[in-house]
């Protein structure tokens, strides 16, 4: 569904991602792993569009989306869920949920959407006239992720989603992506998580100063002790 061929991508002329090929197929949970820096976010950031490839090819069921805006790429359903949540605070959460399913795509059916966003997320449907910025870490995660399927999405890119949250929410929101996924949802899962990544992923790449140093299924990976290696920094 999703395929990025030799991605060479960085900041200021400087590569972070050297040579990255990754491949998402239809309806699979696909973990990237990596310790800090190793170019996890930067990877999702060149696929959502907020980072230009220097090289490369990023392709969407077979169409070249390289140079794609950000815009057009939501609108095709590709749609992330950004580290640290960064839901909207001053906002409630009915509006910060509308405005995910604001793209031209998404916006006739928001109304349900909606419905379907808050039966998996009850205690979005109590909060919903609070302002977002009240809401706990936990709660904030239902939000962004609640809000990135407002946009109807068929890739859903969750970088980081366990950070800061207690146990208890981790493994909640562990089952709802088992449960996004046995939807039919395509998820590109960015965590350092790596025993609940390796639990709940079909398949996995873990990314070590910015190559690809282990990939394959999730079983595979886990026994590779390269995966710790890197995952250690060592
Ligand atoms: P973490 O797990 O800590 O979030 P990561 O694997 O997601 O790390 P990135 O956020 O992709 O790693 O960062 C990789 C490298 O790129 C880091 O050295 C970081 O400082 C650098 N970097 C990230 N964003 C920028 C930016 N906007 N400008 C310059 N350098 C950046």
């Amino acid at each position: 569904m999703l395929e990025v061929e030799g991605l060479v991508a960085g900041y200021g002329g400087s590569p972070i991602l050297r040579d990255v090929s990754i491949r998402l197929a239809s309806g699979d949970i696909v973990g990237l792993l990596g310790a800090n820096n190793a170019g996890k976010t930067t990877l999702i950031n060149c696929l959502s569009g907020l980072v230009s490839p220097m090289a490369g090819k990023i392709l969407f069921e077979g169409q070249d989306i390289t140079r794609a805006t950000s815009q057009q790429r939501v609108e095709l359903g590709i749609i992330q869920v950004p580290e640290g949540r960064l839901v909207f605070p001053e906002m409630s959460v009915r509006e910060n949920l509308l405005l995910g399913g604001f793209c031209d795509r998404a916006r006739p059916h928001r109304p349900a959407q909606m419905t379907k966003v808050l039966e998996l997320f009850p205690r979005l449907q109590e909060r919903l006239s609070q302002a977002a910025g009240t809401l706990s870490g936990g709660e904030q995660q239902m939000l962004a992720i609640g809000r990135g399927l407002m946009a109807e999405a068929r890739v859903l890119m969750l970088d980081e989603p366990s950070l800061g949250l207690s146990p208890l929410f981790v493994q909640y929101i562990f089952e709802i992506i088992d449960r996004l996924h046995s939807d039919g949802l395509t998820i590109l899962l960015v965590e350092q998580n790596l025993n609940l990544t390796l639990r709940h992923a079909q398949r996995c790449y873990v990314l070590e100063r910015g190559q690809i140093a282990v990939e394959g299924d999730a079983d595979v990976v886990r026994d590779d002790p390269r995966t710790r290696q890197a995952y250690l920094g060592l």
